[in-house]
């Protein structure tokens, strides 16, 4: 096991040992959000057939040479062309056929003229503007034609891509599996939200901020409940969660004397890969493996219900989303200049949870205040996560950092954009 690895060593180290999930089929309404696992080739080409972009009149462009506002040309209209009509007849010469948005163009035409350029006289239509070569008439395959690599395999499915499986006919999509999520706590202290909290016990929220986090990236909790501190009943909610892709604990992984995470995932089969990040909050996190991998990764998050946030956060949200073969693992990031002051001493890495705030040109960060690993209220405030690097000891105000963009709202704009 290594032992006080730096968070790079540390998130490098999961993600080897993460395997993006095998693929399942999905129908196309349950893709959503989901990762596509096989590449999209077209096996269709749209539009299928020419047809008119305006309603109007296909004709011969030979036809309307010369056609202007002082010298309309007159053409009998043969038929109305129907949108969705499946056998046309043609358009001889010196004659027009309506037509409307998205017909196919009969055989013989080759252009359209909108109906804004012409005047309706009975069966005759006067073409008051001479047309282009083509005009207003969308090609066949102009969207895509018949083996067109449209989807690759990775790309994240939203609206846009539902719509154009939809086009291509797929019912049923291939995407790749969601982890599930195994969850425990651990601690003689805890009781359920709706528990007695008489005499000193604390309420599980870890449970529940970190089934959370993983519903937010599509991975699929389970809550196995609370342990208690003996090795006997850890050992039995520890492998209630042997069958799932991850499994996640929070606290009993420090030194205290109740602390037996570490030495029951031992007794069952997992191998520790790592324990303790130089970083604030969140040092004691554990992370293993079972041999040949037989069962799930194993994360040992901190108790502190920062810590466990924060752990969550930065190691195991990216394995989730990696095993759920997305490409980009990591929050946005801004460049941003400190607010305030902020100093602590050289050696961990040290995520400070901060506020927000446009400055001119500049985004500005602040502290959310009490930086305590207990204080909660420093997740719920923070819409940024600054990176303090482990070897400096002070920013001063106006300084440069990076933040990781929690709350991407922040970036949502109050105006169009446009009048
Ligand atoms: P431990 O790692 O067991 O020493 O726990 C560290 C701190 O985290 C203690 O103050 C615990 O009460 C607190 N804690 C442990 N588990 C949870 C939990 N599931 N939810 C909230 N706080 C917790
Ligand atoms: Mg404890």
């Amino acid at each position: 096991m290594r032992r006080d690895l730096t968070p790079g060593e540390a998130l490098q180290t999961v993600l080897e040992r993460t395997p993006v999930l095998g693929s399942e089929t999905v129908a196309l309404p349950e893709a959503r959000g989901r990762i596509l696992a096989e590449p999209i080739d077209s096996s269709r080409r749209i539009p299928p057939a020419d047809n008119s972009a305006m309603d109007g009149y296909a004709l011969r462009r030979a036809d309307a040479e010369g056609a202007g506002a002082e010298a309309p040309i007159e053409l009998p209209v043969a038929f109305e062309v129907p949108a969705g009509a499946a056998t046309l007849p043609a358009v001889e010469p010196g004659q027009a056929a309506r037509i409307l948005t998205g017909a196919p163009l009969p055989p013989g035409a080759d252009t359209v003229v909108r109906q804004e350029d012409t005047e309706r006289v009975g069966d005759r239509v006067a073409i008051r503007v001479e047309p282009g070569a083509g005009e207003n008439v969308r090609r066949a395959g102009e969207d895509l034609n018949v083996g067109d690599r449209v989807l690759a395999p990775g790309c994240r499915i939203g609206a846009a891509e539902i719509g154009m499986l939809s086009a291509l006919g797929r019912g049923f999509v291939p995407v790749v599996q969601r982890p599930r999520v195994a969850i425990l706590s651990g601690g003689d202290e805890l009781v359920e939200p709706d528990g007695d909290i008489t005499g000193g016990r604390i309420v599980s929220s870890n449970s529940y901020s970190i089934a959370a986090a993983c519903h937010e990236i599509g991975a699929l909790p389970c809550y196995l409940g609370i342990a208690r501190d003996t090795p006997e009943d850890l050992e039995s909610h520890f492998r209630a969660g042997l069958g799932a892709d991850v499994l996640v604990s929070s606290a009993g992984v420090s030194v205290g004397d109740r602390d037996y995470v570490r030495s029951v995932l031992e007794k069952l089969g997992c191998a520790l890969v790592f324990w303790g990040v130089k970083m604030k909050p969140g040092y004691p996190l554990a992370f293993g493996d079972f041999p040949d991998a037989h069962g799930p990764r194993v994360f040992g998050l901190p108790g502190n219900p920062v810590s466990a946030m924060m752990t969550f956060e930065q190691f195991v949200r990216p394995a989730l989303l990696r095993m759920q073969g997305h490409r980009r693992l990591h929050r946005p990031q801004l460049e941003v200049r400190l607010g305030e002051r902020l100093a602590k001493k050289p050696g961990r890495l040290h995520f400070v949870r901060v506020t927000l705030a446009r400055e001119g040109d500049d985004v500005v960060a602040r502290s959310t205040g009490n930086q305590s690993s207990g204080v909660l209220r420093s997740m719920v405030e923070a819409q940024a996560i600054l990176v303090f690097p482990a070897d400096a000891s002070a920013l001063d105000v106006g300084d440069r950092a990076t933040v990781q963009l929690l709350d991407e709202s922040f970036l949502a704009a109050e105006a169009p954009g446009f009048t």
